[in-house]
């Protein structure tokens, strides 16, 4: 096992006081959006790997990875997904509003990656939207309060919620959705607002914004929704993706509460520190809130319309000091072990593993390279083949590695927005 140096990515978004706060540090000069735990090519974590040799230079996870791969990855991994570490594990902190994104299924990438191959288009050019063949499911555990847009609301609320504001822009898009209910009307409504001709859009901004800020300050049912409105609309005053932003689900999670982001999900993540794992994949279709690239079509063809797909993960206890955050997806699994002092607990998986420790003090220790200790912030890597490691110490700390053997969650489709992933896979 080795200790591992994480790159922070400063993103304009990003919180400058958050990661900072959790890695003891004071508040930084630039944004630092997300910590990258994991192989990603872009940004991969390195390895303290100099045994006997403390100043050795850390090695790259993706090069070890390459150099080692049975050791790293094993069999399993390897058979499934190739020598690839098949999840990226972040620490995210949002300060701003994240672009409105949905992620391919996985035939969807597949397909999408091989024609944009097929036509040629490199895939570094900013209107390529498929960079790789894999899907790209996503979760988020809170540290703190975290707020996040995602999925679409109940067709019935949001036709209230429009209506409540009173002004023809608004009750012209309630009465599509009044006429068709659920996912036919928001499947004819969102390509509609998104292809809103300029001026038409100017006017129905102006209007539906204006009456948002009314309605904010009116302390009503749908009041923190319309709040978001207009903050967002500051930042992107002329973005379609404003008015998507009213058909969505407004998503507050407390400290140590997750959703998970299938795909075909629209979301977008507005504030707040988490510990977020995904799939290693750069499939991300932007429907908004960004100067991006935005593919209408395409967009289109991948969201899932279906209202109420906001899927939140009751964790489930698997142990004494460990709770499981189960989702559909074999490319990770993630849980999280709460230790007090004289606590320790085994833990043994057939594949790779990350611990990332967000609190107090832990020691991590094997039969082969001894006792690391980790402060927050601090992971550690455990390859596919070393067996047994023992956790101790007092804090929190969040085991990520494949998903392969480990039980799932089956994501129900259409189900309500408290408990969409219910049924438990055998
Ligand atoms: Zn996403």
């Amino acid at each position: 096992m080795y200790l591992m140096q994480n790159a922070i990515r400063p993103y304009p978004w990003g919180s400058r006081t958050a990661i900072a706060t959790l890695l003891g540090e004071p508040a930084s000069d630039e944004p630092q959006a997300e910590m990258w735990v994991g192989a990603h090519p872009g940004d991969p974590s390195h390895l303290h790997t100099g045994v006997g040799d403390p100043s050795a230079a850390p090695t790259s996870l993706l090069d070890y990875i390459q150099q080692n791969p049975s050791r790293a990855v094993g069999g399993a991994v390897a058979a499934e997904f190739g020598e690839v570490l098949p999840f990226l594990l972040k620490l995210l902190a949002a300060d701003a509003p994240l672009s409105l994104q949905v992620h391919p299924t996985a035939e969807q990438a597949r397909a999408g990656f091989a024609d944009e191959e097929a036509r040629g288009i490199p895939v570094d050019a900013g209107h390529r939207n498929y960079k790789d063949p894999f899907p790209k499911p996503e979760m988020i555990v809170a540290l703190t309060e975290f707020v996040a847009l995602a999925g679409f609301r109940d067709t019935a609320e949001t036709v209230r919620l429009l209506n409540a504001l009173d002004v023809p822009a608004a009750t012209a898009l309630a009465d599509t959705l009044r006429k068709q209910p659920g996912a036919d009307g928001l499947a004819e409504l969102v390509p509609s607002i998104l292809a809103m001709p300029a001026e038409k859009l100017t006017a129905a901004l102006d209007a539906i914004v204006g009456a948002c800020r009314t309605a904010a300050g009116q302390d009503g049912e749908f009041a923190a929704e319309y709040r978001t409105v207009v903050d967002i609309a500051e930042r992107y005053p002329t973005d379609a993706g404003v008015i998507v932003v009213l058909l969505l689900n407004r998503v507050v999670l407390q400290p140590g509460e997750a959703i998970y982001l299938g795909a075909g999900n629209m979301h977008a993540y507005l504030s707040g520190l988490g510990v977020e794992i995904m799939a290693c994949s750069d499939n991300v279709l932007r429907g908004g809130l960004t100067p991006k690239h935005v593919d209408i079509d395409e967009l289109t063809r991948t969201l899932d319309y279906t209202p109420g797909g906001m899927q939140r993960v009751k964790p489930s206890r698997v142990g004494p000091l460990e709770v499981d955050f189960r989702t559909p997806t074999s490319e990770f699994a993630l849980s999280r072990l709460t230790l007090k002092s004289g606590d320790e607990q085994m833990i043994e998986h057939s594949g790779p593993q990350v611990l990332l420790a967000t609190e107090g003090e832990i020691t991590v220790s094997d039969l082969r390279d001894g006792t690391l200790t980790l402060k927050p912030g601090s992971s550690v890597f455990i390859p596919a083949t070393p067996g047994r490691v023992w956790i101790s110490g007092t804090g929190t700390v969040f085991r990520a590695r494949d998903g392969l053997g480990v039980p799932k969650k089956t994501a129900v489709a259409a189900a309500p927005a408290e408990d969409a992933v219910s049924a438990v896979a055998s």
